[in-house]
């Protein structure tokens, strides 16, 4: 194990904002993340775990601790190769998320292709339990295997002890912390059909006379997404991003009604979805965009996307304080407008 010193952050994230961390490692074995453990709580550090940081927002002071880079690779897989046999798949937390999903897609499993073409490692998916296209990476996880702070010792924890729900984990809430995660396990479905609920996917696939395979699937979600600023592809301005920035609000019935009801005062319908326990989903990019703000709104270096009106990007050279600007003027709008205080998704680091 090598800890370095002083090692700039921003390049690691897919936002590149933010400064150095004090102490940096890039840990590929399970004992090499308990070593750094160690080193950190030799010296009091604080401890902050890195993947593949594209749902972050590093502060301009960067991380007084050490960050530790879960880089465990491997995916392993039983070969059952019945179509509608369930298959496991053992996957390490530093393997690039995309490419455990053309994988799986490749061996015909169904699960997890419309969640393709999201950045990031797979140990950063149970985290927020990431979610598109009407898949969340919860439907699939069967168990996740993590290093215990708390308890000092690794833990297998089954899918119920992980608390899923939009956007949310034990991992991110109440057990914020607590869990290295180094690998997840997942159980994907031989010759399954690919989920098409998203409205988007069911357009892009209108007037198509046979059912789409896996790989189209994954095809036209990368392709949706390229087309959004949702895809990293280099040279798009309007990809160094962390992704959505804010959450979609999940609001009760009363809640949902008063908002309703101020939309259709000024003649607009807002779009919502249902969600667990009779409450809607509302769209965080409407509620931007009905706020006064609109895509390319730019503050400085800091703009929103000219492809979504969720994403915060980087226009260059923008600092982690012109990001929060940014994102303080949009809550504060929509605040104003429609009384809801937008929750920012992505991880704020050393502020
Ligand atoms: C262009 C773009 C599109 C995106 N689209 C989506 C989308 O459609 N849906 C969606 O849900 N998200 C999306 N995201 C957000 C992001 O890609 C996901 O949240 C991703 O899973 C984060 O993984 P990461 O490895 O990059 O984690 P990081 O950004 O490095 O970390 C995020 C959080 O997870 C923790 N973490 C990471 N790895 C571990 C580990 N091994 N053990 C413990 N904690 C860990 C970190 O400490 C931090 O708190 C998008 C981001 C971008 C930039």
């Amino acid at each position: 194990m090598t800890i370095q010193e002083n090692v700039p952050l921003a390049p690691l994230t897919t936002l590149q904002v933010g400064g150095s961390a004090r102490y940096f490692a890039e840990l590929r074995r399970d004992d090499d993340v308990r070593e750094a453990v160690q080193f950190a709580k030799a010296r009091d550090l604080p401890l902050f775990v890195l993947g593949g940081g594209s749902n972050l927002v590093v502060a301009d002071s960067g991380w007084p601790g050490l960050v530790l880079r879960v880089a465990i690779g491997g995916i392993t897989t039983q070969s059952t190769d019945a179509p509608g046999n369930a298959v496991p798949f053992s996957v390490g937390a530093g393997v690039n998320w995309d490419d455990f999903v053309a994988q799986a897609v490749v061996q015909n499993c169904a699960g997890v292709e419309c969640l393709s073409g999201i950045p990031g490692g797979v140990g950063g998916t149970p985290v927020q339990n990431v979610g598109a296209y009407g898949q969340e990476v919860s439907d699939t996880i069967e168990s996740v295997r993590a290093l215990d702070l708390k308890e000092d010792r690794t833990v297998v924890l089954p899918k119920p002890a992980c608390g899923f729900r939009y956007r949310t984990s034990i991992f991110n809430t109440t057990e914020r912390g607590r869990y290295i995660i180094l690998r997840v396990n997942f159980r994907l479905k031989r010759g399954g059909a690919p989920s098409l609920k998203y409205a988007d996917l069911q357009k892009h696939f209108a007037g198509k006379k046979t059912p789409p395979s896996l790989a189209e699937t994954r095809e036209a979600v990368r392709e949706i997404r390229r087309s959004k600023g949702m895809l990293i592809v280099p040279g798009d301005d309007d990809c160094r991003s962390a992704g959505s920035f804010f959450k979609n609000p999940v609001l009760g019935e009363a809640q949902f009604k008063d908002l309703a009801e101020r939309a259709e005062s000024r003649g607009l319908e807002i779009p919502s979805y249902p969600a667990l326990d009779a409450q809607r989903k509302v769209s965080a990019a409407w509620l931007v965009e009905h706020s006064g703000f609109s895509k390319g709104y730019a503050l400085g270096a800091a703009s929103i996307s000219n492809k979504h009106a969720l994403a915060l990007i980087n226009r260059g050279d923008a600092k982690a304080s012109d990001i929060v600007e940014l994102k303080d003027e949009i809550q504060h709008g929509v605040q104003e407008a429609w009384g809801i205080l937008l929750d920012p998704e992505p991880v704020f680091v050393g502020f």
